[in-house]
């Protein structure tokens, strides 16, 4: 029961796909006052770029997670033309995607502490048998202490059986290698997807090419610039791996050397 008076709107924060985004205050009578985001979706651009599905999957998936690594959705609500959801409000400055085209890349330290991060919100969303499929860092979000938050769900996937995934889905430089060849797939492509993830903060380039990856994915061919540690590419080299069960476990990354040496 919230409607848009409910709200004094703030500062814009940004333009996504199908509306903006607004820092917001609720200022509903009895309800604690509180500043939060709301994402305003044009429901003639969904409706019209037929992705109603990936909306609804959206909310569906991000109002039963509660975890400090994932943007908790409040709640939501819609009048005649838009739908707003309300989201907690990552206060530090915007997708990790800006802050990492601004640096040219990230130090192995702080690479580390962030894939770490991912890593624990994919734990909790696999123990709920959510696969996100989409991780990548114009999906991360960072919070008030410099944490990382996963924002985006527009791709996730309800699989309570293993393997039991066939759609393509997600961003091309990013998709495991049985997703590309067609093969029923589970959870494991969150993983496949954290190593190329730790390749782009790493390295500030995508290990794959950005041009034609899909040749290069399948074989896995990965070559890193000279100034990568070994423990670095050792760590990248267990979870790019072309079989899916012999990635790394993510319950294993936080004992694996290079983020040890960083976390601690
Ligand atoms: P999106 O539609 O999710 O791509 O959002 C567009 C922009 O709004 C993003 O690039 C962020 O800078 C900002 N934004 C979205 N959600 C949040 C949030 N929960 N907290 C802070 N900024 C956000």
């Amino acid at each position: 029961d919230w409607s848009l008076k409910d709200f004094d709107i703030g500062r814009p924060l940004g333009k996504g796909h199908f509306g903006k985004v607004y820092l917001a205050r609720v200022r509903k009578p009895g309800a604690e006052s509180f500043v939060l985001v709301l994402k305003c979706l044009a429901k003639d651009e969904v409706a019209s770029k037929g992705v109603q599905t990936q909306v609804r999957r959206e909310i569906e998936v991000m109002q039963q997670l509660r975890h400090p690594n994932i943007i908790r959705l409040y709640g939501w609500f819609h009048d005649s033309q838009r739908i707003y959801l309300m989201l907690e409000y990552a206060a530090g400055q915007g997708e990790l995607f800006k802050h990492l085209r601004k640096a040219g890349r990230f130090s192995e330290s702080r690479s580390a502490r962030y894939i770490s991060q991912v890593s624990d919100g994919l734990a909790y969303l696999h123990t709920k048998n959510i696969i996100h499929r989409d991780i990548k860092p114009e999906n991360l979000l960072l919070g008030m202490q410099g944490e990382v938050k996963v924002g985006d769900f527009g791709w996730s996937v309800y699989a309570p059986s293993e393997d039991s995934q066939r759609t393509i889905a997600g961003t091309l430089s990013y998709v495991a290698p049985e997703m590309i060849l067609g093969q029923a797939y589970g959870r494991a492509v969150d993983i496949w997807a954290l190593g190329v993830l730790t390749y782009e903060l790493v390295c500030g380039a995508e290990p794959f090419g950005a041009d034609n990856p899909r040749t290069r994915i399948c074989r896995c061919e990965l070559s890193f610039p000279d100034f990568v540690s070994i423990n670095a590419r050792s760590f990248m080299h267990k979870l790019l791996c072309l079989t899916p069960n012999e990635r790394l476990p993510l319950d294993r990354i936080r004992d694996e050397e290079w983020i040890v040496e960083s976390v601690r």
